[in-house]
Formats: structure tokens, sequence, C-alpha cells
């Protein structure tokens, strides 16, 4: 079965067949800076992380170019606010995004190109949009620069759009020497107290869609594999890239990915509910492995609906993972991940990056693992769980991997040490049969939110969450 994803321009699924054999390019939107990242922003970054991860393990060599759009008027606008350069608002919250992939374990993009550093770019392709008139300077002289839609036909192909329906375009003040109200801005020219750069056409500022055709090509060439977005990117800001690079005469994106939305109470994300839902607010509900597990358990391009519950539910879904692969360690030793996954993992994915379907795989496999441990058969457990390891890493969430297992080592080596220390001392006290003593013991670390736990094997310990 071969690897295909659904296309949003062919509106169908189609399979994947890279321009060059055995390499494979993805550019993905990623933030604009203004504020810190809330999970529906990261939702994103873990959906696309599951695709490169993919890509790789089926043997493609991935270039994966993710962009930061560090000028824009909502950074200016929060600038402004705080009586601060808006560099120091970018730099702040491109920090805050940065932390959060890694927290959630999003491998880190091969380039991350910042906008601001490629004006040379744009200015160049603006060069070539308006010596092959689909682009013009706006005539009144205030260093707007223009894509014109009508000079582009197929403007409209990504969104599904006739021209005729397309409505006007609301990126530049109302005032302004537009030659159609659907044409975009490819450049804002300067405003006073704003950031500017020099060009040809006078001193401004880079369009938003502009940014991302010159940074997709700098770094992938004129044609590339994917590109990938939220839904709500499609129109205008993917059409604009689209129509600006192809009447450039570039192939840009082969292939368009979007992943859907995250909605609360069925509505879209709104900045007060967005404030709860910040990176540093979810993981005091669940440990960061538990929200990438809820965050790419559901197929990328559904709208997931925010809930605690739900949330709970697949943090506890983890945690049934977790808790076969930790038992299968403690009777073996140790587990190797295996070099194969399952074929009904792989088809899974290969369907459009069907995660949903794959989690099935894997939860199958714990459960038949599980069985195999109580029956005591450790060949076979050993073998489930190097599978199973082998389908983790895939997801980004393997509970024996450095990322999640080697996190706070230093500091859980030393809690690991006092614990120990208390559970003896609670252990004498049975011993002597002083159950209070004991019992005393259980609840002090309890109190400090240090859970035990008795096993045959002896107490284990682990922080309390939520
Ligand atoms: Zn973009």
């Amino acid at each position: 079965m071969s690897l295909r994803f659904y296309d949003t321009s062919a509106r169908q699924v189609r399979e994947f067949v890279p321009l060059r054999e055995g390499s494979a390019s993805l550019y993905l939107c990623g933030a604009t800076v203004q504020a810190p990242p809330h999970i529906g922003h990261i939702r994103s970054g873990v959906n696309f992380d599951i695709l490169r991860r993919w890509l790789t393990h089926v043997g493609y060599d991935v270039t994966f170019c993710r962009n930061v759009t560090d000028i824009d008027d909502k950074i200016i606008r929060v600038a402004a606010a705080e009586g601060v350069p808006w560099w120091k608002v970018s730099e702040r919250n491109q920090r805050a995004f940065t932390q959060a992939y890694e927290i959630l374990g999003c491998l880190p993009p091969t380039v991350e190109p910042r906008a601001t550093g490629h004006v040379p770019e744009m200015i160049d392709l603006m060069r070539r949009l308006i010596s092959d008139g689909h682009a013009y300077a706006s005539d009144d002289g205030c260093g707007d620069v223009y894509f014109d839609v009508r000079s582009y036909p197929p403007y409209g192909e990504l969104s599904n759009q006739r021209l005729d329906q397309v409505m006007e375009s609301s990126d530049s003040d109302p005032d302004r020497d537009k030659r159609d109200s659907r044409d975009f801005a490819l450049w804002k020219g300067a405003k006073p107290g704003e950031p500017s750069w020099d060009t040809p056409w006078g001193r401004g500022r880079p369009g938003w869609h502009l940014e991302c055709s010159a940074m997709a090509t700098k770094y992938l060439g004129p044609s590339f594999d994917i590109h990938g977005g939220g839904l709500d990117l499609i129109f205008p800001h993917h059409e604009n890239e689209l129509a600006q690079s192809r009447a450039a005469g570039d192939g840009f994106a082969q292939y368009w990915l979007h992943n859907g939305m995250l909605s609360v109470g069925g509505e879209k994300m709104s900045k007060s509910l967005g404030n709860s839902m910040l990176i540093p607010q979810m993981v005091q509900k669940v440990r960061p492995v538990e929200l990438r597990y809820y965050l790419g358990q559901a197929h990328y391009r559904s709208t997931i609906d925010y809930s605690d519950a739900a949330l709970q539910e697949a943090a506890a879904a983890y945690q049934r993972i977790e808790g076969f692969l930790t038992r299968t360690v403690e009777v073996l030793g140790e587990v190797a991940t295996a070099d194969r996954v399952p074929a009904a993992f792989a088809s899974a994915l290969d369907d459009d990056l069907g995660v949903s379907q794959a989690l099935a795989v894997v939860h199958g496999h714990v459960r038949e693992g599980n069985t195999a441990l109580a029956s005591g058969g450790k060949e076979q457990a050993a073998e489930i769980a190097g599978e199973l390891r082998a389908m983790l890493a895939i997801l980004g969430i393997d509970p024996l991997s450095e990322q999640w297992s080697g996190g706070d080592q230093g500091l859980r080596e030393v809690v690991d040490a006092l614990v120990a220390v208390a559970l003896e001392q609670r252990q004498a006290a049975r011993g002597r049969k002083d159950y209070a003593a004991a019992d005393a013991i259980r609840d002090q670390l309890a109190e400090a939110g240090i859970v035990v736990e008795d096993t045959p094997q002896g107490s284990r310990w682990d922080l309390r969450r939520g």
C-alpha cells in the first residue's frame, strides 16, 4: 500500500510521489509571534511532527522548514501597548513557542527562518511579479505593493472559489490606491513610528503571504512537495502564497495538507479561553507526553473539541501503554526497539496519516502484551514491547525514550533516593507491626505529592498529577 494524503488543492486523496526520489520537502506555516502559544497552535506542531517522523521512517530524507512570522500588525499593536520595541515581543513569544514545541517532543525543524531576515528574497519576488505584470506599486506612492488578482486567472483554485466569488481583500487601509478591491498586499508601505525596510518602491514592511512564498522557495526550491498549515489558513493566506508563486513561474507546493482546528464548547478558541490553555497551564493538568497524546490522537483533519474529561481519558490511555512497558522492563531488564512496525500500523499511517487507527494497533499490542506478561510469556512480551516502542517512537510518545524518561532525571534520582529512605522506614514500621507509623509516612509522602503503590516487586512511587 502506498503513502497517500488528502490534498486540499485536488480535494481528494492522492498518492504521494515526491519531486526528488528519496527526498521529501515540507513547509509548515509557523507562528505569528504576538502571544505565547495555546494548545490550538501546538496541535499543528504535533500533527506535522508525526508526519515528519513517518516520512523519515519510511525512508525519505526530510527537509522540514517551519517559519516564524516576526513582524505583523498584531505584534506592532502589542509592542505599542507595552511601550517596547516590536522585536522584544517577537523574541519573547518565539522563545515561548520553541519551549512549547520542545516540551511536547516536536523535533526541531531543519530550518526555522524568520520573516524579517528575508527581505531581499521578498524584494526579488516582487520584482519578478512586477516585471511580469502580476503586481504593481501603489500609484499614490505610499509604498504598498499589490498582487493583481485579475492578472492570474486560476486565482481561487486552492480554496475552490471562482474569481467573481472572491471577497475583497481586507489587509490594507481602505483609502489605499488599489486597482481591484480583491488585490492583496505583498508589501505594506511604512507608517509613522512603525518598523520599515527599504525597497525600490519605498520603505515598508512585509505582507504575511509574501513572506511564506519567499522563505519556502529559498529553503525548499521553486517547487517542493508538501505545504502544511491550519485549515483557517487556506484562504486568504495559502491561496495568496500559491497565486504569487505560480504567477512568478514557480511550481511551489505539490500537496496541501491542512490540520483541523481546536475548539472549546463547539466554538473557536477565543483569546480569553485560549489564555487558560497556554502550555504551562496545561502541563499542570497532565504530563507533557499525555498532552501530546491528546493532541495527536485524533485525525489531523478533524476538529478537536476540547474538554478536561477527554484530556484525562487520553492521559489514562497513555498510562496503560506506559504501565505495560514499565512492567515489561521490570521483568526483562530492558526492551529494545524493533526495526519494523506492524503492517496494520504502517497502513494506517500510509492512509492519510490515520493516527487513531494506528493507536488501535498500539492498544491491541498493549492488551496482548499484558496477557503475555500475566502468563509468563517473557519472550512474547519482549517482542510485543519492541514493536510497541517502534510504533510509539513514530508517534513521538515512547515512555522509554530519552525525551520522556530522561527529563528531570537528575532531580528524579535525588527524589528517588529520598523516597527510598522514607519507604524503608515505612517497611520497618510495618515489620514491627506499627501500622499507624507506616500509614503516617505514606500520608506525609502523599502530602508532598508522592503517590506510593505497593506491588509484588516492592513499593513504587510517582508524582501525583492533576
Ligand atoms: Zn504561511
